[in-house]
């Protein structure tokens, strides 16, 4: 069993990896922007208060989203974890070390997807225009403006993290700007060697 965070700003790509490795290996995917777009919906006090930092592409309270990991972690993963969109402030890379060590449990890699920010905003706005042809909702967040305040809110407070999971020896950094199969492949090469 492998558990692994997905690194990356906005668009990078971790979701359509971690797709991936839930189909090949099993593993559970815990993406906290999944569980808040949710939060949203379920027209709890919660989802009200998070519908609105969304939208504006900030941050949701580390509170918050370190308790909707703790809910999860609780129910274990034969296949292991990939934390997708979570740790997102040193706070949260805390939280989750003492989670992890609760559950006995270790995280074995923190792969960093490293693409270019230029493609990024093509990549969002493809993401849309994807969406809206399948008839499936679009992200309200996927405009080049809030995406900008997504990208800031990445270098500000979850870059630091490489720093952080590489001084922890965890950290390996793939080229998110291949193709998705090559992606996949280099990433299945981490785990494998995990
Ligand atoms: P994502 O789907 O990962 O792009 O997340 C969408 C939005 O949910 C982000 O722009 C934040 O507003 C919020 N969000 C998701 N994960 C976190 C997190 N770990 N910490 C704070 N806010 C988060």
């Amino acid at each position: 069993m492998v558990n692994i965070i997905l690194l990356g700003p906005p668009g990078a790509g971790k979701g359509t990896q971690a797709t991936r490795l839930v189909e090949g290996r099993g593993m559970v995917q815990l993406s906290t922007g999944d569980m808040l777009r949710e939060a949203k919906t379920s027209g709890t006090d919660m989802g009200r208060k998070v519908a609105e930092v969304m939208e504006r592409g900030a941050l949701v309270t580390d509170d918050i989203v370190n308790g909707l990991i703790a809910e999860k972690l609780a129910h274990g993963a034969r296949g292991g974890f990939i934390f997708d969109g979570f740790p997102r402030t040193l706070k949260q890379a805390d939280a989750l070390g003492a989670l992890l060590a609760q559950q006995g449990l270790t995280l074995d890699a923190v792969i960093e997807l490293v693409v270019d920010d230029k493609a990024l905003v093509d990549r969002i706005v493809k993401r849309a225009v994807e969406a809206r042809a399948k008839g499936l909702p679009v992200r309200r967040d996927d405009t080049p403006e809030v995406f900008e305040v997504r990208l800031r809110e990445y270098y500000k407070n979850t870059a630091p993290l490489i720093g952080y999971y590489w001084a922890k020896d965890k950290l390996c950094q793939i080229d998110g700007m291949a193709e998705i199969d090559t992606v996949a492949a280099l990433i299945a090469k981490v785990l494998d060697r995990a």
